[in-house]
Formats: structure tokens, sequence, C-alpha cells
């Protein structure tokens, strides 16, 4: 079958061919209909050689849809044929975080040399995919892959990270989200959906912003060294009782502490190396600041309903498989607007 893999450090991906892979004792072989392409891709790329943490060459991609191809031995409660979503963040199953459903946060993943699918085990952006156990499966029914393989990870994370702060975003708050991108335009509606919060938006790019405004954002604001003080501007000077920051990089984690309300929350998805350092006074009192990693099970299954009843549309642009490096040069460029999808056998 056809690939897309990174191959040797600091190259760009290429599609290539490898053996058809084979469902062992508990697995489920997907055929692929859709794979989504994320940021987080370019960031391992970007990763030095030393103590580069999975094996190469690397099938990428860690959003996947598929249909059911083959069942290994054993595996029961699924079908042939059935579309599935996969969840991303395999853990062994049995641990105390696994049986709550944050397999996202598996207690034993690492040691027992668990990876989710394009973060270390073969990924989603090849014409298949072996997926370790069933209870990874999230049934799509009716809805559309292509336009729900998103959800998997740029719906899923953000959607983790505001279930946090809901008890805090009442009506008259506001939230601040920062990176109208992949993740970025499905927090704006996830926010809009869920909450009556006043979504403010900020972004490097006017065509990012055109499109938080169309998917709900109230107000967008360019991401630039006056950011903040707009921002503080348009919440009264108060500030904002959430802020998700999907960029993580320095200028971006200062902006969101300058931003953030008294006794707000900070979530900082993005992985771009940027710290916010917590003391007194600095940010302001009692703001409570993370870093989360995707979200469980059981929320996949909620962002995946959502998105049934229409309050969640993910804006995509597709590609062939032949064009899956293309797909990720653009997104590396700030090109892509909503999030790429490859579409393995389309
Ligand atoms: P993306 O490229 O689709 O979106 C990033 C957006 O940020 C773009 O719209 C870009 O224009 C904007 N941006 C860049 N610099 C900015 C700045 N200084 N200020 C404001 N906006 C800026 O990326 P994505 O796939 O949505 O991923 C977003 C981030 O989240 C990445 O860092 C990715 O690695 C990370 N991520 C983390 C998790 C997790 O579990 N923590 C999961 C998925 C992705
Ligand atoms: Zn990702
Ligand atoms: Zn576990």
């Amino acid at each position: 079958m056809k690939a897309l893999q990174y191959r040797a450090i600091g190259q760009a991906p290429e599609v290539v061919t490898v053996p058809d892979p084979e469902p062992g004792p508990g697995q489920v072989l997907l055929k692929v209909t859709a794979a989504g392409v994320c940021h987080s891709d370019i960031a391992v790329m970007s990763w030095p050689g030393e103590n580069f943490p999975y094996p190469l060459p690397l099938t990428l991609g860690h959003e996947g849809a598929g249909t059911v191809a083959a069942l290994g031995a054993g595996v029961t409660g699924i079908s042939l044929g059935e579309s599935v979503a996969v969840y991303g963040p395999w853990g062994c199953g049995n641990c105390v975080k696994c049986a709550q459903g944050k397999e996202n946060y598996c207690l034993r993943a690492a040691g027992l040399g668990i990876h989710p699918p394009g973060l270390g085990a073969p990924g989603a952006i090849a014409e298949y995919l072996v997926v370790d156990a069933a209870r990874h499966l999230v049934p799509l029914g009716d809805l559309d892959p292509v336009a729900s393989v998103p959800l998997t990870d740029a719906g899923l994370t953000p959607y983790h990270a505001i279930k946090r702060s809901l008890p805090k975003l009442v009506p008259g708050t506001s939230a601040v989200v920062i990176g109208s991108g992949g993740l970025g335009h499905v927090a704006i509606q996830l926010l809009r959906a869920l909450t009556a919060t006043r979504v403010i938006v900020l972004d490097v790019s006017e065509e990012k912003l055109e499109l938080a405004r169309r998917v709900g954002a109230h107000e967008t604001v360019l991401s630039d060294a006056g950011a903040a003080e707009k921002v503080r501007a348009l919440t009264g000077g108060l500030g904002a009782e959430a802020v998700f920051d999907f960029v993580g990089a320095p200028p971006t984690t200062a902006t969101a502490a300058a931003v953030v309300a008294v006794e707000g929350d900070v979530t900082l998805v993005g992985i771009g190396g940027g710290t916010l350092p917590v003391g007194f006074g600095s940010p302001p009192f009692e703001v409570s600041v993370t870093a989360p990693y995707w979200g469980s099970r059981s929320e996949l299954i909620e962002v995946l309903d959502l998105a049934r009843e229409g309050f969640v549309e993910v804006h995509v642009e597709t590609y062939g498989l032949d064009d899956a490096p293309l797909a990720y040069e653009r997104l590396h460029a700030g090109k892509v607007n909503g999030r790429a999808v490859i579409l393995p056998n389309g």
C-alpha cells in the first residue's frame, strides 16, 4: 500500500510503498477514508535526531477515520464495512486513568511502548491503518468522515480544554482564543455551542481572522505587540475569564498572561516552546494555568455528538495521498485555512 512517511531527521515526508498491514489478535484493520494533518507533526519533524522518541521511518497521521476492512482474532462488537473514527491517544486499557477513559494520560503506555498512530505507531496517512483495539473506534454513522476526522484531535483537544473552564464561562464573561487554525477554529465553535461567553480571537493572519468571524468569533484582534491592550479594552479592563492558547510560543503565552482576568484560567494547548511563569501578582491573583494533552474517549464521543447535532463544522481542504507532502508544506507556510485532510483512497 501507499503511505506518507517521515523517513529521515530533517527531511520532508514522502509517499512510499510499504507492505500491506494485517491485524494481529485484538486489532482492527481500517481502510482509511480520511486523515487529518496536524501542526504537531511539523513540530515532530523539527525535533533533532538525538533522543528522537519514535522509530523511523514513521507513517504520519494521528487523526484517522476509515471503514472496517478486517478483524483480528477475537475482535467482537464491530462489523466489517462500518464507518468509524479513531481515538488516537492509545493507552493500556487497564490502569486507573484508562478505566476512566483518559487513555491520553495512561500510566503505563510509555513503559509498555504503546504509542498513538502517527506518533510512534504507523499512522493514518496510508491506504490502511491497524488500530490496536476495537475500543479505540467510535462509530460515525451518517457523519461525513472527511468533515469529522479532524474532530479526533482538532475537535477533541479544544473540547477537553474548554470543558475544564465551563463553570467560569457564565454569561457576561469573555474567552480568548489565540490562533484560529485547525484547533482554534473548532474551539470558537465549541465555545459558542457550550457557553454564552463573548469570544475574542487573535491570529497573525487576516485570512484566519476572517474564518474566525465566519465560525462565530464576536471580536477579532491582530496578534501583535498591541494585542493584549486591545483585549483588555474589549473586556472593560478586566481581562478574560478563560484564555486558550493554540500557539504556545513565547509571545502568545505572554499575551495570555496579560489578558487573563483575576481567578481566570489559562490553557496552553500549542507546543510552541513558550512558558508562563506563575508567582505572586503575575499572572493575576488565583489564575490557574495548565497544559493538557488531547482528551478522553468519552469526550471524543461527546464531540462527535455535537457535530451530529450541527454545532460544529470543520473547515476542510482535501488532498489525495500523492499530494500529502504539499499539505504539510502549506501548513508549515501558514497557508491552510481550517484543517487539511488527506483522502488516501479517494
Ligand atoms: P495550525 O497551524 O492549524 O494553527 C495555528 C494558528 O496559529 C494559525 O492560524 C496561525 O496563523 C496562528 N498563529 C501563529 N502564530 C501566532 C501568533 N503569534 N499569534 C496568534 N496566532 C498565531 O495548527 P493546529 O494544528 O491547530 O495546532 C495548534 C497548536 O496546538 C500546535 O502547536 C500543535 O502542535 C498543538 N497541538 C497540541 C495538542 C495537545 O494535545 N496539547 C494537540 C493538537 C495540537
Ligand atoms: Zn495533533
Ligand atoms: Zn492505561
